[in-house]
């Protein structure tokens, strides 16, 4: 495989996409000695139709805010391989959506959708609407006119959205509310629906138990688990909030919490009462962290910072794309952190990847380590279409297993010389091989 070539091509195409290209260039960067080995992948031209979306659809959606003044967003869908299974990936809401940012997301969700062991292809879609600060009726109004576009494109067996940062159960409402009234049906056309109408239990804290499941199972290659240790988390949102509760539960310690005003540190671990306090401060549309410090006077508020100055033993990025970054992994690593799972898509520059692989300290990347909340949202395709409701025990121990699943695979495909584990490449060529074969079983369509 020439990756140069392959790479100076598609920047040719796709000019400033930086996203993108770095998600693409990591993949093959990682592959390139399978694919190297099997010469019929690239007869078949494998990457030059993988590396690409099957279609995006752009549109506008224009909406009247509460004092009568109109707004236009952009919108996107990105359907972008559905060889094993339905494109599914999440819908984003954040000021910063844009093109590259929606295709680096989907190109991610393949390989991690073939991770899950489930029929999932991978997509993503989004806009620049900023739900912060915006009234429930504005809210309203903005995801129906979201729906009258997009809902022509999915459906339960073609591509199933779901949430991501900015898009929670309630939105997930108004655009099902809506997709209800167009397509005259009732189905699992959207995860991480509400309880009372074909949501999953679990589903909300899928990606943040996933993620403490994954760094359980990196733990015990080297003989450790999480009771005692303590564990840094950014973010304050649902990947964080899920993570918080399985690290509890398991017996580590959360001491920190962020968002974008910086991070709080509370040396006396973040449970219980603090947890809610979270919550609260989250559903009130608030963009800090900084009043959990004035509530809880063990914690401190550090403004403009990070939370990997902190010592801990594991770190878990669970707030937004590289957000840590070179400087970040080096003090980690100076402070004896040894493992680091990705509860966020692509969280880590390649700078820190580089340093993290270098150290040989257990590095997680997130298309292995947050496959938990697509894998849940599986479980609530087919629990939707059994028409049946398992129990929160069920989903949970299935989710489990798959993320030990996930784990195997890595272990399979990423072992090193030296007994080390490559997680990177154990979670792409894994991730790849399934979705390659499938692609080669299809023929060029
Ligand atoms: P949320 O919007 O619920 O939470 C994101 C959190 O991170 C918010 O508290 C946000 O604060 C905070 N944040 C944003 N930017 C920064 C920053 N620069 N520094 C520190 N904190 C910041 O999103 P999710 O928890 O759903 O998603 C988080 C990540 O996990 C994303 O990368 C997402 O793609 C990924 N993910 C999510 C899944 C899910 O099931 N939800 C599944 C798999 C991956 P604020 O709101 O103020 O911006």
């Amino acid at each position: 495989m020439d990756l140069d070539r392959i790479m100076n091509d598609l920047e040719k195409k796709h000019p400033g996409e930086i996203e993108y290209l770095q998600a693409v260039r990591e993949v093959l960067e990682s592959i390139e000695d399978v694919v190297n080995e099997n010469p019929h992948f690239e007869s078949a031209g494998i990457i030059e139709r993988l590396i690409e979306p099957d279609r995006v659809l752009t549109f506008k959606v224009q909406w009247v805010d509460d004092n009568g003044k109109v707004h236009v967003n952009l919108c996107y869908r990105v359907q972008f391989n559905n060889s094993i299974g339905p494109y599914k990936g999440g819908i984003r809401f954040h000021p910063s959506v844009n093109l590259s940012i929606l295709k680096f997301l989907g190109f991610e969700q393949i390989f991690k959708n073939s991770l899950t062991t489930l029929p999932l292809g991978g997509g993503k879609g989004g806009s620049d609407f900023n739900p912060k600060g915006k009234s429930d009726s504005e809210i309203m109004r903005f995801c129906q006119a979201f729906m009258l576009e997009l809902w022509r494109l999915i459906g339960p067996n073609t591509d199933v959205p779901a949430g991501d940062i900015g898009v929670g159960g309630k939105e997930i409402g108004y655009m099902y509310g809506m997709y209800k009234k167009l397509a005259r049906e009732n189905t699992g056309v959207l995860t991480g629906k509400g309880l009372n109408w074909g949501g999953s239990l679990i589903r909300p804290e899928a990606t943040g138990f996933g993620t403490v499941y994954f760094a359980k199972e990196m733990l015990a290659t080297k003989g450790e688990t999480l009771n005692g240790k303590t564990v840094a988390v950014s973010g304050f949102g649902n990947v964080a909030w899920g993570a918080t509760l399985k690290v509890e539960e398991l017996g580590g310690k959360v001491v920190t919490l962020s968002g974008p005003d910086g991070y709080i540190h509370d040396p006396a671990g973040i449970t219980g009462e603090k947890i809610d306090y979270m919550l609260e401060l989250r559903a009130s549309n608030q963009d800090v962290v900084a009043p959990y410090a004035d509530e809880f006077s063990e914690a401190t508020f550090y403004p403009d910072a990070k939370p990997w100055e902190v010592k801990v033993d594991v770190a878990l990025p669970c707030a937004t794309q590289n957000e840590l970054g070179e400087d970040d992994a080096k003090k980690l690593i100076e402070n004896g952190c040894i493992c680091i799972a990705e509860g966020a898509n692509m969280p880590s520059t390649p700078e820190a990847i580089d340093i993290f692989q270098k150290k040989r300290v257990l590095f997680g990347p997130g298309k292995a380590v947050n496959a938990g909340g697509v894998a849940t949202s599986g479980l609530e395709m087919t629990q939707n279409a059994m028409k049946l409701a398992w129990t929160r025990e069920e989903v949970d121990e299935k989710l489990h297993h798959i993320m030990i699943s996930i784990h195997n695979a890595c272990v399979q495909y990423g072992e090193r010389d030296d007994e080390t584990i490559d997680y990177v490449k154990g979670a792409n060529i894994a991730g790849f091989l399934k979705v390659a074969n499938s692609m080669l079983d299809q023929g060029i369509v």
